[in-house]
Parts: structure tokens; sequence; C-alpha cells
């Protein structure tokens, strides 16, 4: 079998469009731009890229973005003062504060400041608390956007996931638990590893979806994957050709795993562009719900 590729790049770009669509018709209907706050603290080579392709994402599907770049000396106090002058700002309706923050600032306490209703990363406690708890049904709170991304993904190769057997590689409370949580809510049976389990290789020849977050290079070999599985590369890592060229590298070994699974995402190109889709989606639904509407299909 050769795996059909899940061309992340390309969905994530129908996504951004039909939350183009939607903050327009949100502008035009009821005078309202949606409006994301992103906060930097430091100087990060990556950290900067990332930022800037959200704040120009974000404009380009019209919301209002609002780029908050401190230096790394910044305290914990002033950052939690930002905060709070931007959970208090009509105008902003998601923040992001890009991880990882400076070792004198203690992330759990900045995310535990974020309003949850402008939590749209979907990391603090309530948020993830939400999610353990939904029921059926759309979901009216913001969702960690990597793993939405993934599930989007799924969705969309898969149709139905009711029955199917998961295996989450990985736990983080940025990609795995949320991972495994929405696949719960699919249906799922869901199985979650991490560097501790014992016979990984066995438990993911049983999987029918297979979604890898552990950000070691191709730790995930070809003939770990169930013939006909469907693969989920979140990992990225970086690494330097001999050429000097920089490559970045999934969680999976894409060629191994390409002549067994039914589909597979590519890194780059899969997950990677889904997350800010699912951020400036994230971002309107939060400003819908800012005035009392339901969450919007996109
Ligand atoms: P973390 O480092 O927080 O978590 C990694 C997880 O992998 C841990 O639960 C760890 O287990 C597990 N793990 C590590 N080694 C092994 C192993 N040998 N066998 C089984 N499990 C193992 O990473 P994140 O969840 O934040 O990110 C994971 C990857 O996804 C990274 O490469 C990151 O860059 C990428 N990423 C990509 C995004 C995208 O937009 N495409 C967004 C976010 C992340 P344990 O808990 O026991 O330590």
């Amino acid at each position: 079998m050769t795996a059909s590729i899940i061309d992340g790049k390309a969905y994530a770009a129908g996504l951004r469009e039909r939350v183009t669509r939607a903050v327009a018709a949100l502008k035009a209907e009821r005078g309202l731009t949606p409006g994301l706050a992103v906060v930097l603290v430091g100087d990060d080579p990556a950290s900067q890229v990332y930022v800037r392709s959200k704040t120009k994402q974000t404009r380009e599907a019209g919301m209002a973005g609002f780029d908050h770049v401190l230096p790394a000396n910044t305290s914990e106090v002033a950052l939690l003062g930002l905060i709070g002058r931007l959970n208090a700002d009509p105008a902003v309706h998601g923040i992001l504060v890009q991880l990882p923050l400076p070792g004198h600032i203690a992330s759990s306490r900045i995310i535990a400041a974020i309003d949850p209703a402008k939590d749209v990363d979907g990391l603090s406690a309530t948020n993830a608390g939400r999610l353990v708890q939904a029921g059926a049904g759309p979901l009216d709170f913001p969702v960690a956007c990597t793993p939405l991304g993934c599930l989007m993904l799924l969705k969309d190769s898969l149709g139905s996931l009711s029955g199917a057997d998961a295996i989450v590689v990985g736990r983080s409370t940025l990609v795995g638990k949320p991972m495994a949580q929405l696949l719960v809510r699919e249906d799922c049976t869901v199985t979650i590893a991490h560097s501790r389990t014992r016979d990984l290789p066995g438990l993911c020849r049983r999987a029918d979806i297979l979604v890898a977050a552990t950000g070691r290079a191709e730790m995930i070999k070809g003939d770990w994957i169930k013939p006909g599985a469907t693969v989920i590369d979140v990992g990225i890592t970086r690494v330097t050709r001999p050429d000097g060229k920089q490559r970045l590298i999934g969680d999976v070994d894409f060629a191994a795993a390409s002549a067994v699974a039914r589909a597979i995402t590519p890194v780059p190109g899969g997950v990677g562009p889904m997350t800010v889709a699912c951020l400036l989606h994230n971002t309107v639904q939060a400003a819908r719900r800012s005035i009392g509407l339901p969450p919007a299909t996109i």
C-alpha cells in the first residue's frame, strides 16, 4: 500500500478562507472585528518567526492583530499587568502568550491569569477541564489549537472515527492530553503512550489511528504501523543537513510508514499549518461568544 498524503497546508488554506468569511459576516452583521493579541517575551528567533506569522495571518483574515513584544528581562508582575489590561480590553477577543517564556516567569501563573473566554490556546485549567467534561455536540469553548487541527484532518480523511482504536504517543498538556480527549469524544478507544510505556511498538501496531507528538525524530518505525492505519505526525525536529541547510523531521519514519499506512501527514506541510489556522478559528468563535452568539460552523 502507498499511503495518501493528508495535505494540511491545503486544508489550512481552506480553513483560513472560511474564517475570513466568518469574520466578514461578523463585521457586516454585528459591527464587530475579532481581535487577537499575541505576546512574546524575549528574542528567541523561532518564536519571533511564529509570532510574525500569526499576526500576518490574523490581519489577512480581516481580524485585528495586536503584537506585544517585551524584552527578555520583563518581570512576571509586569507581564501579569499586561495580561490584566488585555483581559479588560473589549477589542481583544483572544490572547496568546508565546511559549516557552524565559525561566524566571512561571508559565502556569501567566496562563492562569488569562480570562478563559479569551484563552484561544485552550491551555487554561478551565478550558482543559471543560474539554474533559464536554458531552456530544459543538464545543463552545476554546480547544488547544494543534490537537483541534489534528482532529479536523482526521475527520476530513476518515469521516467517522467511531469505534477506531487510537494511540496518542505523547502526553503533554499542549498536545497529547487534549488530543486524547478529543478522540474519546469521537468514540475512539484511546491509548495514551509516553516515555515509560512498555511495548510501544506492539501498542502502535494495534492502532487504526496513530498520533505522534514526542519531538523524537523518526522514532516511530514503519513496522510499528498497522496496515491501513491513518497517521498524524505532530512532531517537529530541526536538523542540519551535511550541506548546512536546515530541515524539519517528524516523529514518524515517513518513507517506511507511507508503505504501510492508508494516509499520513507529511512534515512539513501536515499538522504545522493547521495550528495557526485553528488559532484564527478559535479567535473568531471567541468574538462571537463575547456577544452571545453560538459557535459558527466553519
Ligand atoms: P513535550 O516535550 O511537552 O512532550 C513530549 C511527550 O513525548 C512526552 O509526553 C514524553 O513522555 C513523550 N515521549 C518522549 N520520548 C518518548 C519516547 N521515546 N517514547 C514515547 N513517548 C515519548 O512536547 P509537545 O507535546 O509540546 O510537542 C511534541 C512535538 O510536537 C514536538 O516536536 C513539538 O515541536 C511538536 N509540536 C508541533 C506543533 C505544530 O504546530 N505542528 C505544535 C506543538 C508541538 P513523558 O511525558 O514520559 O516525558
